[in-house]
C-alpha cells in the first residue's frame, strides 16, 4: 500500500497537490495542503499521487510504501 504525506514545515500553500489529486489531498483553513485521512493511495490513484509529488514546488509531498 502506498501512502502520501505533506510536510507541513515545507508547504507554502500553492495548492497544486489538492488541484492535481483532490481524492488524496485537501486544503486546510490557510490553504495549505494536507493528505486526506492517513494518506492511503487507493488502487488506480497512483498516477495522481505521483503528479502531486512532481508538481509541489516546495518538495513537500512525499509518497512512500507502507507494509
Ligand atoms: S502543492 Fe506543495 S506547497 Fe502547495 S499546498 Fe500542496 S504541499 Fe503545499
Amino acid at each position: 500500500m502506498m501512502k502520501v504525506h505533506v510536510d507541513q514545515d515545507r508547504c507554502q500553500g500553492h495548492g497544486r497537490c489538492y488541484l492535481a489529486a483532490p481524492e488524496l489531498f485537501a486544503a486546510d483553513d490557510l490553504g495549505n495542503g494536507r493528505e486526506i485521512g492517513a494518506g492511503p493511495v487507493p488502487a488506480g490513484l497512483e498516477h495522481q499521487a505521483q503528479l502531486a509529488v512532481a508538481n509541489c514546488p516546495e518538495g513537500a509531498v512525499a509518497m512512500e510504501e507502507t507494509s
